[in-house]
């Protein structure tokens, strides 16, 4: 019997705030994937959006706290160490070149993110270093451009668990049960004055009073 390779999930996000749809997606994506562990990514300045609300390392305090004591899930935060826009494709270079050829590499994005895949920086890199995972979000149908579509449904596995048995080059797509909670709508909450609580976790709502984030809109 040839031993499994170790699996190593990547999910990255601004986590402007981290909160509950997040984690609960961490969770059961490892638990489906059968994988070692799950690590969030907190993007440094995401090159398609304005600027955070919190700065990076707030948001990084934030990922830390949300995470700890949960075994198997990890934070990751080589991308928030560079001065410039980060760019998925290197930090998966950067993870390639440190996890090994054999190890399997599965990268997450939900499909608000994939909707807008063609303007990534070397999109159709990215299967040279790690799977291609799409989080089917309830709001976003799984759409891309036709470039993207192609390219991917020629790397398409039918079953998530396929992925497994390779290092790296696949594409597959997933639905989870989702909580709808998002970032903005936490921030939105804050600047009004309204709850957030069982919306992240405590001690994340605690990290926001304290620093006095999100207040204006
Ligand atoms: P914002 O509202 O600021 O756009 P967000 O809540 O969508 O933020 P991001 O940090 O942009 O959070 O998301 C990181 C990743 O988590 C993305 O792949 C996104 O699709 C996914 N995600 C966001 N909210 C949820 C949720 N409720 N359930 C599952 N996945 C989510």
């Amino acid at each position: 019997m040839t031993t499994p390779h170790r699996h190593i999930v990547v999910f990255g996000g601004t986590f402007d705030p981290i909160h509950h749809g997040h984690l609960r997606s961490a969770i059961e994506l490892k638990e489906l994937l059968g994988a070692d562990e799950l690590r969030l990514m907190p993007s440094h300045r995401p090159p398609l959006r304005g600027e955070p609300g919190a700065s990076s390392q707030q948001r990084l305090t934030m990922v830390q706290a949300a995470v700890e004591g949960e075994p198997g899930l990890r934070v990751d935060d080589r991308e928030l160490g560079r001065d410039a826009a980060s760019y998925t494709v290197e930090s998966l270079r950067d993870l390639r070149a440190e996890l090994g050829e054999a190890v399997t590499l599965t990268m997450v994005v939900g499909s608000d993110a994939y909707a807008r895949l063609q303007h990534w920086q070397q999109w159709s890199s990215l299967l040279d270093y790690a799977h291609l995972l799409v989080l089917e979000r309830a709001d976003y149908p799984l759409e891309a451009a036709p470039e993207v579509a192609m390219a991917m449904n020629a790397r398409r596995v039918s079953h998530v668990a396929d992925l497994a048995s390779e290092p790296a080059g696949k594409f597959a797509s997933v639905r989870l049960r989702q909580l709808p909670i998002s970032a903005t709508d936490i921030r939105e909450r804050v600047a009004c004055g309204r709850s957030i609580r069982y919306l992240l976790p405590d001690v994340v709502a605690a990290h926001i009073a304290r620093w006095g984030l999100y207040q204006t809109k």
